[in-house]
């Protein structure tokens, strides 16, 4: 491209394309967040359906940290650190459900 200027690429548009990249990041957030909060309002207020449900990932760039869900075995309330999980980031966070069971009912 040929266009002749007396200021560098960077000083002109180095600040818009870090602006523009960081809206995205917190855009991205932001939607993660609202999933978030709307699958949690689903859970609470009709129990259920648990799918669709964000990611693992999503949950956690939304700045979620624990899964409260109930154990299989005796429905007792057990909190999940997210951050922890050894699953993909990608794993629907209902999937976690599936395996959870508290350490009596895992013996
Ligand atoms: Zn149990």
């Amino acid at each position: 491209m040929g266009v002749m200027g007396s200021k560098s690429r960077e000083y002109m548009f180095g600040g818009t394309v870090r602006h523009l990249a960081e809206r995205a990041t917190e855009a991205r957030r932001d939607a993660d967040g609202l999933a978030c909060q709307a699958w949690n309002a689903r859970m609470l207020g009709f129990q259920g359906p648990a799918q669709p449900s964000p990611t693992l990932g999503d949950a956690l760039n939304a700045g979620y940290r624990y899964l409260e869900v109930k154990c299989l075995g005796c429905e007792t309330h057990q909190t999940v650190a997210l951050d922890i999980v050894r699953r993909p980031k990608w794993t629907p966070v209902h999937e976690l459900e599936r395996y959870m069971r508290c350490k009596d009912c895992s013996r």
